[in-house]
Parts: structure tokens; sequence; C-alpha cells
């Protein structure tokens, strides 16, 4: 089932790239799995992934142009892309696909072609570039915008390639020499006692960090690490009828990957602040409204302050304390759905605490005329109205 790219950004064949990285923001807002709730969500974003992936390579676009979707994805199979998909984060399982590209010896022409896209992701092993870690950071939003949807500034400090060094953690004319801990293979064998026996682990040599070279000076500024932290101002689009907890994915924004691989992803954790007046359930809002004894016995319309803004609300004549009202649709938007939630009104009649003389006398008069007893025709209730 898979689809042009471009139907699935929604995107026309001669898109810029900026407009084919803002149809992929908004997409993969709509399809993220942490936030969409439709069946299909992680297919549906998979896709979108791949298809901004393959559009904003302007050689992967030109290929996949020239070739047409289907052929395009027979020969990406062919020209041993990995398991991991395009990103080339299948490399770290270990074993290459060799420099030459598998399989696509025999494919002429359309083997050089992926050899040149995916080649050099894939191809490299352990001992390839890494790609950058995901970061997660926090969000707080209060519940209006949580109802409205909201876009956001926010400064993250986060890991950065050193552009005095371009991530190599060296000076471009430092010496270098073979690592002697390593012989420079990158990797060293340790073997450890443990209560459990001996357990022989493979990791990165210590001494040149897996690089298998030592140079003969660090960059001054990151170091040598090849990465400096920088606070770095970004804007996300929070979708309307997010909850409290659900975490926005910015592709690329998290740390940076060795060169040549991909950057990680910044994940972004939305706390929605607590409400004095509402209470949430899904999409569904909850209110405690105060209304006075008249207005209970007689009935009354009063305005309501909804997220939605003010609406007219019908206390019904004869409500008791306590009772709970439905406006249908007045509670918050249900995420990549359609249509909203309800708003329960929760009615508490107020006991007044301070009365007069007049209002003492008809609430006694009340009391003793009794239940059955009143004679509506004589306008009690309307005495007890005015003096209230
Ligand atoms: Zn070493
Ligand atoms: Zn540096």
């Amino acid at each position: 089932m898979s689809e042009d790219f471009y139907d699935v950004l929604g995107v026309s064949r001669d898109a810029s790239e900026e407009e084919i990285k803002q149809a992929y923001r908004q997409k993969a807002t709509e399809y993220h799995p942490d936030v969409s709730d439709a069946e299909d969500a992680e297919e549906k974003f998979k896709q979108v992934k791949k298809a901004k992936e393959v559009l904003t390579d302007e050689e992967k676009r030109s290929a996949y142009d020239r070739m047409g979707h289907e052929q395009f994805e027979q020969a990406e199979k062919r020209g041993g892309v990995g398991g991991g998909g395009p990103g080339g984060a299948g490399g770290m399982g270990g074993d290459p696909f060799g420099g030459m590209g598998g399989g696509a010896g025999g494919m002429g022409g359309l083997g050089d072609i992926f050899e040149e896209f995916f080649g050099g992701a894939g191809g490299r092993g352990r001992g390839g570039p890494r790609p950058g870690k995901d970061l997660r950071t926090d969000l707080d939003i209060d519940l209006q915008e949580a109802h409205d949807g909201v876009t956001k500034q926010f400064s993250v400090a986060r890991p950065t390639r050193c552009d005095d060094c371009g991530g190599s953690g060296h000076p471009e004319d430092a010496d270098v020499e073979t690592c002697p801990q390593c012989d420079g293979r990158g990797q060293v064998t340790q073997v450890q006692q443990t209560p459990l026996g001996r357990v022989q682990q493979t990791g990165a040599c210590p001494r040149c960090d897996g690089e298998g070279e030592l140079y003969s000076e660090d960059c001054g500024t990151c170091s040598g690490s090849g990465i400096t932290r920088e606070e770095t101002t970004l804007t996300v689009d929070v979708p309307a009828g997010i909850q409290d907890g659900q975490t926005l994915r910015m592709d690329g924004e998290g740390a940076p990957g060795e060169p040549g691989a991909r950057d990680g992803d910044l994940l972004i954790e939305v706390r929605v602040e607590g409400d004095d007046r509402f209470e949430r359930d899904g999409a569904d809002l909850h209110l405690t409204e105060p209304v006075s004894f008249p207005q209970a016995v007689f009935g009354d319309t009063v305005q309501l302050e909804t997220l939605d803004g003010s609406v007219e609300f019908e206390v019904p004549a004869g409500t008791q304390s306590g009772e709970t009202f439905r406006l249908k649709g007045k509670g918050m938007p249900r995420l990549r759905r359609r249509g909203n939630g309800d708003l329960y009104v929760n009615v508490q009649v107020v006991t007044p605490e301070d009365l007069n003389t007049e209002q003492r006398e008809a609430l006694e008069a009340f009391a003793e005329a009794g239940g059955e007893e009143i004679d509506v025709s004589e306008g009690f209730f309307e005495k007890i109205k005015n003096s209230l």
C-alpha cells in the first residue's frame, strides 16, 4: 500500500524544498504515533517520513522523479538500504553491505545511483558515522492553549556540531598517529571477572574514542569532542486537543549525528497545566457553576464562560443542587479527529448566608407554607424571587 511520495505529503511535483519540509512537519505532527489515535498512524508516519527523506534530498528526488514510485522502491530494495530503512540506522548492526553496495553490481546504471545514495549511510558497519541521539524536553501549556492549539517558541540547549573543527574534534592541520591501544581498530576487548563468571566485552577504544587514530592537538573550542552546547530557539505547532504527557517529535532537531549520519530528533513532552475552573477527562470538561436559590427555583439564563467563549446556559426551573447538565460539543477538541467532547456543568445552589429582614420573612413564609399547600396563583414565588 505504498503511495506516491508527493501525494503522501500533499504537495505538487514542483514543490520547493521548503514547501516539502513544511508539509512534512504538518503531516508528521498529524500522524505521529505518540500523538495520533488513528489506527494506521504509525504506518502513515513512516510513509510521511520516508517521503520527506527522499524528496528533500536533491539526488534522491531527481532519481525518484525519473524512475517513478514503483521502480524507485524496487531499486531501493535491491540497492541494499538496510533493514533500518532510510536514515541509515541499519548500519549499526555491524554487517556491512560492503563498500561496493551489495547486490548493486549487476544493475548497471541503477546500481551506481544507489551506491551513491545509500552506500555511504548503510554500508560502513560499526565503523560508520553514528546517528545523532534523540533529545527530550518539556513544554508547558495551559488548558486554553491545549484547547485552541498553539504555536510555541521555546529554547533548548542542545549539542551542536562544533563550528571550529567541523565536528572532527581536532584542528585540520593536527598530526595523526595510529592509536597504540587498539592498533587503529577503534575497538578493544575487555575480559572482566564477575560473580557470574568471565564476561568478555567489546567496546570503543577509550584512548581514541573508537576513531583508531590519535591527533596531536584537540580543538580548543570543543576540547576534542566535536560538539558544543548551544541554546537554540525552536518553534513547534502544538495541535488542538493534545493531552497532558503526550509527546511531539521534531525531526532532525536532536543531537547532531557524526558527519554523514542523520541527526537525532527532539521529543517534546507537552505538559498541560491544571486549570482553576475546568477539570479535564479526555475530551470532556467538567465545571462547577454556582447559582442562587431563586435561579434554581425559577430557572434562569446565565452567561457561562467556556473555552469556546461565552455561551448562554439555561438553568431549568426546579434545578437541584448537584445536578449536572451536558453542553454538547463544548469540551476539548478530539486530537486528530473531528468534533469536540462535551462540557458537563455541575450546578451548585448557593445557600444565602446573610439575609435582610424582607428576605428572611419571605423564606419563613415559604417554610410555613409547607410543600403541597403552596398556591402559585397568589404570586408567592414572585414574592420570593423579588426579595432574594
Ligand atoms: Zn584506540
Ligand atoms: Zn571543535
